[in-house]
C-alpha cells in the first residue's frame, strides 16, 4: 500500500497533479475540499456547516474534518492505497491520521510538497474562479485569508513530515507533464 500527501498553498496544482498520480497509480482520491463541496451541495448537515467555514476563507474544525476523512478511508479498505489532498492542513490533523493509519497496520509514504510564489497563485485562483464556480476562488479578501492561514496553520504541518523523513518538496512551476515527472521520480524513491 502507497500513501501520498499531496501538499501545497491553494492554487498550487494540487488537484490537477492528483488526478494524473491516481491514474497511473490506482489509488483513491480523498481531497476533502472536494467532499465538503459535495456536501454543500447535497445540503447535509456536514455541508452547512463546512460552508460557515469555507465562505470566509476559514478551515472547518479538526474534529468534524478528521471524522470525515476517517469515515472516508474506511470506505476503501481494501484499495492500493490513498492519495490525501487538501488533508492534513494542521499538525492535530497529521497526528490524528497518523494514529488512524496505524490501526490500519498502513503508514504515510511520502509528503509531496507543491511550492509556488504567491503571485503566480492569485493569478492562478482568479483564473480558476471564472471555471470552477467556487465562490471562495473568486473573492480577493478569502483568497488572501485562505493564503493567511495555510501560512500559519497548514505550513508547520511540514515540519511533521520532515522529522520522519518523508518530505519531498516539488516545484510547482512547469508543465503539468513536467511536474508530474518530478512528483512520480518523488514517489518512486519513497517505495
Ligand atoms: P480546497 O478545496 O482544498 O481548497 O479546500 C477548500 C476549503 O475547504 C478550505 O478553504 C477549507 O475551508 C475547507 N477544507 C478543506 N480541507 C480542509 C481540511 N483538511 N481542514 C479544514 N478545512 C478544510
Amino acid at each position: 500500500m502507497i500513501n501520498l500527501v499531496l501538499f501545497g498553498p491553494p492554487g498550487a496544482g494540487k488537484g490537477t497533479q492528483a488526478e494524473k498520480i491516481v491514474n497511473r497509480r490506482n489509488l483513491v482520491h480523498l481531497s476533502t475540499g472536494d467532499i465538503f463541496r459535495r456536501n454543500i451541495k447535497e445540503h447535509t448537515e456536514l455541508g452547512d456547516l463546512a460552508k460557515s467555514y469555507m465562505d470566509k476563507g476559514e478551515l472547518v474544525p479538526d474534529e468534524v474534518t478528521i471524522k470525515m476523512l476517517e469515515s472516508e478511508v474506511d470506505r476503501h479498505v481494501n484499495s492500493n492505497g490513498f492519495i490525501f489532498d487538501g488533508f492534513p492542513r494542521t499538525s492535530a490533523q497529521a497526528k490524528a491520521l497518523d494514529a488512524f493509519l496505524e490501526t490500519k497496520n498502513t503508514s504515510i509514504s511520502v509528503m509531496l510538497a507543491l511550492s509556488v510564489e504567491d503571485d503566480e497563485l492569485k493569478k492562478r485562483l482568479k483564473k480558476r474562479a471564472e471555471v470552477s464556480g467556487r465562490t471562495d476562488d473568486a473573492d480577493p479578501d478569502i483568497i488572501a485569508n485562505r493564503i493567511a492561514v495555510y501560512k500559519s496553520e497548514t505550513a508547520p504541518v511540514a515540519d511533521y513530515y520532515k522529522a520522519q523523513n518523508k518530505y519531498e518538496e516539488i516545484e510547482g512551476i512547469g508543465s503539468i507533464e513536467e511536474i508530474s515527472e518530478k512528483l512520480f521520480d518523488a514517489i518512486g524513491s519513497h517505495e
